[in-house]
């Protein structure tokens, strides 16, 4: 199977991103985002949480940090060219979602709604990944995997199949 971007892009228009938290997008696909957007695609993102707990600043309320969060990946995203009315967030609490049949029904109506051709979300069936400097290993996010699994699901059969969320 040839993975190259001529052949997995080239003849498709829209594509869908789903993370869980407000920077994952850009930390995994904003190399992606920005070619896509220069090449005429269209790009629509949602985040499943409002980020309000990924610090370890006590300081600052969660509303606080869930505003600021959101509001950065709107402004970066705008950079890389994607259209405001495009970037969603499903408001759910940092850490108290599951991968459930109301979020798979949340993240399908997406999919249907921007016709998507290609979705981009977390790899769920990854628990450990290896830092930046290689020298050890991360969790992966809890988060991440449930985000992962969800949007999975959404994509098939639950988006394909009609009779599931008519
Ligand atoms: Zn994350």
């Amino acid at each position: 199977m040839n993975n190259s971007y001529v052949n997995l892009i080239e003849n498709k228009n829209n594509f869908f991103f789903v993370t869980a938290h407000p920077d994952d997008v850009i930390v995994f696909f904003a190399g992606l985002i920005y070619k896509l957007r220069q090449d005429n695609k269209n790009v629509a993102v949602v985040t499943v949480t409002n980020g309000a707990r990924g610090s370890r600043e006590n300081k600052i309320t969660e509303e606080e940090l869930a505003k600021t969060r959101k509001a950065e990946e709107i402004n970066a995203l705008k950079v890389l060219g994607v259209k405001e009315e495009n970037i969603h967030c499903l408001e759910h609490n940092d850490g108290e979602f599951e991968s459930n049949y109301e979020l798979i029904g949340e993240i399908l109506k997406y999919i249907r709604k921007y016709k998507a051709d290609l979705v981009g979300t977390h790899e769920p069936s990854v628990n450990y990944t290896m830092t930046y400097d290689k020298s050890g290993y991360f969790v992966q996010h809890r988060g991440h995997r449930k985000v992962g699994e969800a949007v999975m699901d959404s994509v098939y059969p639950f988006s394909r199949d009609t009779s599931f969320f008519p």
